[in-house]
Order: C-alpha cells, then structure tokens, then sequence
C-alpha cells in the first residue's frame, strides 16, 4: 500500500466509527479538518516513511475513543499543523475555519516557539507550563494532548534510539503521571508499559516472559476462581460481568524494584474484577467473596466511600484462594468502571458554550497550583518534584475536630493540614495537637488522626524552614506567597548575601557595575524582570543559589573575564562592535535622522523586524541595539546619562528586508550527534538559498553537540522560518537565537 492510501483508509476508518457511534458529530466539520490538514502535511513524512497526515488521523481516533466532541476531533486532526506547517497557516486561519475552540485548542497544543530559551530544560519546561496553563482553561487540551503522546508512543520504534530515551523518559516522568491524575487508566497503563520497554527493554522482556509463564501454570486455578464466584453471585441474583486480568507488566516491575522484590515474591498479579449494576450490589458482591475466601489482613480498601482524588471509586480485596495462591478482586459498578477506564474524560460533558463544570474545575484545583508553583519557582526540578508529589500521592486521611475528612498526600505534616484549611491558619499557626495532644510544629500525619491547629493573633508568620518541612504544593506555594508579599526587602537581604558568598568563592575581583550587569543578565535569563527580583526569589525560597550557580557563572565569564584579560574598556559590546565593524547605510532611523552611520551590536544581532534603540557609545559611534537587549536595559537602570540613548527605527523598505540587505544571525542547534547531523544541516540551509558565515560545533557528552552557526538573514520573518527549518531536522533537539 502506498503511503497516501494508508492515510485513506485512515480517514475512512475515523468516519466509520464516528458514523457509527451514535452520536452528534459535525462530520463535515470533521471531514474538513481532515482535508485542510492533509493539505498542509502534504509533501510531510513521519520518520517511518508514512505520510505525515496518517499521525493525526490516528490522534484522532484515539480521541474519539475517549468520546470527545467534533471540536476535539478537528483540533486532533489539526493539532501539528501551526507547529509545523507556520509558513503556511496561522491560529487566525485556524479560527477563521474552525471557530474559536478549535483554535485554541490547538493554541494550546502548539509547542512556543521562542528563541530566548538557554537550554533543553528551560524549554520543555515553558512547553509544559503553557500546555498546563491552556488545560486549566479547557481539559480537552489534556485529553488531546495524551492521545498524541500514545500515538508517538506507538510509533517510536521508527526514531532513533537518542530520541526514544529522551520521549519515553518524558512520558514515565510526566504524562503517564497526568494520565493517573486525570484517572485515565487505560491510557496511563499503555504509556508505563511503551515507555518501560523502551527505558529497560531486558527488564520488560524478563517481567513480561515471567508472568507468561507463571500464567501459563495457574491457568486452571484462575478458571476455577472465576467459575466458583461466577456460580455464587448467580445464586445470589446478581447480574453481573467478571473480567480476569494480569495486572500490568509495568506495575509488576515497579513493585520489585521498589520493595526489592524477586519475581516469585511477587504474589497479587492476578485481579478478578466485577462489575455489577448497584453500589448495594458492590457490597453485597464483597461479602460473599469473603465469605467464600480468606481475605489477607490490611489489603481491604473501600474507594467507594473515600474516593481517590483522581474520582477512582471500586472496592480492593485480597483474598488466598484454596490452592494458596493470592488474588486480587475488584468490584464496582459500570459507572465506577467507565471512570476508572477514562477518569475525568467520561465525566467532561460537551454543552454548547460551556467547557467545564464547577465540579471538573474543584477536581483540577491541582493543575492551578502546579502553574502557581511554576510562576513562583522558576526551577524545572523543583516544578517536576510537585507535579510528581501531587500527581503520585498515595493518600493519609484525617480529621478535623469537627470530624471533616482531609485527604492529604503521605508524609504531610500538622503545617500542610493548616494550609489546607486556609492560609491565614497556615500564617497565623504556632503549634498544633494531635488527638488532644500537643505534638511538634513538623509532626508526620498518620490515618485517622484528629488534628487541631493552634492560631495566635500575635503570630509573625510562617518560618523560611517550614518549606523544607512541608510535603504538599499547596502549603509551598502559601508560605512562599507570604514571604513573597510580606517580606521583600528581607528577602533581598537574605537573597543578596547569599549571591554574594557565591561570587566570593570565585576569587577574581571585579568592580559594582560588571557585579550589576552580571546579575540583571542573568535575572532576564532566568525570566526575571530586575535584579531585585533575582534576590527576592532566592529570599523566599523560590530559587537556590546552588540551582543558579552553573549560569551565574556563565554570566561572570562572559562580563568579567574578557575584560580583565585583555583590558579593554568595560562594554564588551563596543570592543566586539571595533574589532569587526560592519555599516549597512540608510537601513536605520535614529533619532528621526536617514542615513546615519550605525554599527549592529554583536551582542543582540538586531535583524529587520526587530524593535531598536540607539546607543551613542564614546569614540565608536553609534550602536543598533535591540530594544530588549539586556545590555541596554541594564544600562537605562545603572544610571547611565539618558542623552546617549537614542529613538531608533527601521527605514522604510528596510524592514521587511525590501532592499535585500543580508544581515548575521547567530543561532545555536543542540542536536543528537549523527554522522548526516552536519550534512542535513549545511543542505537545509542551501535549500532554502541560506549562506553560512560561520559554523562551530562542539561534542558534549552523552552524544550531544552543539553547533552555533552565523546565517546571512533578511529579517526576523526569515529567521523564524530558518529556525522552523533548522527544528524540522530529524536529530535537531533545539534551536535558540544567539
Ligand atoms: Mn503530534
């Protein structure tokens, strides 16, 4: 079959079970998508060779099995088309044909595609954050996001084995996660499992073939279990299904590694599950079970009266049937059972103007304070541990003295029970009791227990040490809050010293300006606005110094250094301006004058489209600055004589790169290292009529490179496209403007 006709019967396939469903879709709107997408991917191949539209075709099946709507199945169809295809369609094109939730639900599944991001990390991070952001706005996000994660899942097979670690770690660490919150199980086992075979492939392969084979030996036993249940809720007018199943190879492989386990020690590997029409019928179900069989001590769990935060509900037993081997049984209903399969998908109900109810918004209370704790940390780690905290929770369950039920993740302590309740608890707190006892400030929660907190009115605030006792998000980002609000000029104390003994460690001296622009570099690097900012984030706890020190640095190195070696005057952008100049006339308005002579500063590269500012340096002219360059801003701030800073614009003609004027650009391309790395590269480039001005690569360790190349470029337009086409390579991980 050709690559065309595959996609074909893909699309044909979609429409069938969408026809054949039962339900409301727009299968014109839905056939449209399709052929819009298809026009945009044409020419367009997945690594496999298949045509590129035949991905998300299979995304959106995979949502239509979910039971979404039209709009979620267009976005599906849609979804990598603005991302890939940005020369020739835009989100308005988006909206214009499909409406507003179709486009922003494919807004949000778009990756950004800035040029400021300093590494990997920061970008993967900001792609999380903004999907985070666009989910807590409208969940379809999520959902359409997951399907497309399994479908790469799938297929990655067909990638090159750098990348299949780098996805398949991606999605152990966060997307199998959120598909566990979200309280989709179905999808989440299918994630653990691809991604398992891919991290540990000998591993898999072990666990898989163990339990084969220990299947294979307890065959009859399992039938026998089925047929004496199966015979007894008859008897007792029960209708009901039983589903027997080995629980997944990853959640096997899990518990062995985790309580250090041999396969053979592992021993509830089978489930029976029943699902019946009642919740009365759940518990009925449960006690002839143990009335039939010896139930094991500690392994009842009723989720149906204390619900999981993910909505799961079923009732857990483990029971030693008469051979001795153990099992597991399940019991619930069918609605108990669509949840479980789906979680929060087959709750989310489509009503025309209406994206989420009140109680879908209290389930995602979680998604807004994974956000909050981006917005206030600024630490990928940090932001990755929450999610993993708030997404893996096993549950402590306890009391208020009222008798309310608080459900806490494992660990907590008296502090997080006090947030939980209310802030102002929280702040205002300075002891607690526990049963009627009074108990230390950083006691752990056990189940059951009774939990009072002590306030005063006198109170000064949380302590900078609760953070490194409390466990929840929640109880982070409060104190943090009010070290943020109450506290700032303590905290630029507190921030500022420890910058300080940082800088000491380096044993160079430098003067208070190159101290200054240092540090207001690297608080833009971070996404902070000043260097005030940068202290008060490292006072209250939303940064550490040991996390910044690799760029602090960098930032040091590329101030101080030079300077001192070669001693030069100390603005690094003048000395690099004299050493190559390069006067392009008549392209740049300063200060409403034509034709003035003009140097583009090295350091920002300013390209056609750019926003500029002038700057009249002392003995070299005047330099083009881009509006945001760090340099120049921290320049406005250090005090520096207004007069020299100049309006600046583009000429007119110049741009839009009219005059043909070719302009550098610096970009820098982390890549898997292949041997046709550099070939596809140089290639792209000619393709698209690109001259190279400079090309330096670097190996890094664990098979990456990075290479920086200076391009001949028209304008800002033209770059983003060279950079969409730099990303388009295969081993290309990420590309930033220098
Ligand atoms: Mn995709």
């Amino acid at each position: 079959m050709t690559p065309e006709t595959n996609a074909q019967s893909g699309i044909e396939k979609l429409m069938f079970i969408l026809e054949k469903s039962g339900k409301n879709y727009d299968l014109e709107k839905i056939q449209q998508a399709y052929e819009y997408a298809a026009e945009l991917h044409e020419g367009q191949f997945r690594v496999s060779g298949e045509a590129y539209i035949s991905h998300p075709v299979a995304v959106a099946e995979i949502v239509a099995s979910l039971g979404l709507d039209t709009d979620s199945i267009c976005a599906a169809l849609l979804h990598d088309t603005v991302e890939d295809c940005a020369e020739r369609v835009n989100l308005d094109d988006i909206k214009h044909r499909f409406g507003d939730t179709v486009m922003l639900l494919v807004d949000g599944l778009t990756k950004l595609v800035h040029l400021h991001y300093a590494d990997k990390e920061e970008e993967s991070m900001e792609n999380l954050r903004k999907m985070l952001l666009a989910m807590s706005k409208d969940i379809r996000v999520i959902f359409i996001k997951l399907c497309d994660r399994l479908h790469n899942m799938r297929t990655l097979d067909a990638k090159p084995e750098n990348k299949r670690r780098m996805t398949a770690l991606e999605t152990m660490n966060v997307y199998a996660p959120l598909a566990h919150r979200l309280g989709m199980q179905r999808i989440k086992h299918e994630l653990e499992n691809l991604s398992l075979s891919y991290l540990d492939p000998i591993g898999y392969n072990e666990v898989y073939n163990d339990i084969e084979k220990k299947f294979g030996i307890n065959r009859n036993f399992i039938e026998k279990a089925r047929a004496q249940i199966s015979d007894k809720l008859t008897e007792y007018n029960i209708h009901f299904q039983l589903e027997g199943r080995v629980k997944s190879v990853y959640s096997i492989y899990r518990k062995m590694y985790n309580q250090n386990k041999s396969f053979d020690e592992i021993y509830d590997f089978y489930a029976l599950r029943i699902i019946v029409d009642t919740e009365l019928e759940c518990y009925t179900a449960l006690g002839i079970i143990h009335d039939m069989f010896r139930s094991m001590p500690g392994r009842f769990k009723d989720y149906i009266s204390m619900p999981k935060p993910n909505m799961y509900r079923s009732l857990h037993t483990t029971v030693i049937g008469r051979d001795g081997i153990p099992f597991e049984v399940q019991i619930r209903t069918w609605e108990m059972h669509h949840v479980a399969e789906y979680g929060i998908a087959a709750h989310w109900k489509y009503k025309s103007g209406e994206t989420s109810s009140a109680d879908i918004d209290q389930k995602l209370a979680w998604v807004a304070n994974l956000v909050e704790t981006e917005q206030d940390t600024r630490d990928p780690d940090e932001f990755l541990g929450a999610l993993k905290i708030d997404i893996f929770q096993d549950e402590t369950y306890v009391f208020t003295p009222k008798g309310d039920v608080i459900a806490l993740p494992q660990g907590s302590t008296i502090i997080d029970f006090a947030y939980n309740i209310h802030s102002e608890i929280g702040n205002k707190m300075i002891g607690g009791k526990i049963n009627g006892m009074i108990v230390p400030i950083d006691r752990v929660l056990q189940n059951g227990e009774i939990v009072e907190i002590i306030t005063s009115g006198t109170s000064r605030g949380p302590s900078r040490d609760w953070l490194k006792v409390v466990r929840t998000t929640e109880a982070k980002n409060k104190i943090r809050q009010w070290f943020k609000k109450e506290k700032r000029a303590e905290n630029i104390v507190v921030g500022k010293t420890e910058i300080d003994r940082e800088l000491r460690h380096y044993g160079v001296s430098f003067t208070e300006a190159q101290r200054t622009e240092v540090l207001e570099n690297l608080a833009h690097r971070l996404g902070l606005h000043e260097m005030d900012d940068l202290y008060n984030t490292i006072g209250y706890g939303g940064l550490s110094v040991a996390k910044i020190a690799g760029k602090l640095r960098d930032e040091f190195d590329r101030v101080v250094v030079p300077v001192q070696e070669a001693e030069l005057p100390t603005d690094v952008s003048q000395v690099q301006l004299a050493a190559k100049p390069k006067t392009p006339h008549g392209s740049v308005i300063v200060d409403g004058l034509d034709g003035c002579s003009v140097k583009f500063a090295k350091c920002c590269s300013p390209l056609p489209g750019d926003k500029l500012i002038a700057f009249v340096t002392k003995g070299f002219g005047i330099s083009i600055h881009k509006a945001d360059c760090p340099n120049i801003q921290q320049k406005q701030l250090s005090g520096e004589d207004p007069t020299r800073f100049k309006a600046a614009e583009w000429a007119e003609g110049a741009a839009n790169g009219a005059n043909n004027r070719t302009f550098e650009a610096v970009l820098h391309i982390t890549a898997v290292d292949t041997f046709t790395l550099i070939a596809e590269i140089t290639s792209a480039l000619a393709e698209m009529r690109v001259s190279i001005l400079q090309m330096n690569s670097q190996k890094k360790n664990e098979g990456e490179v990075n290479i920086t190349i200076t391009v001949g470029c028209k304008n800002l337009e033209h770059l983003y496209s060279i950079v969409s086409k730099m990303r388009s390579i295969r081993d290309v991980v990420n590309v930033i403007r220098g």
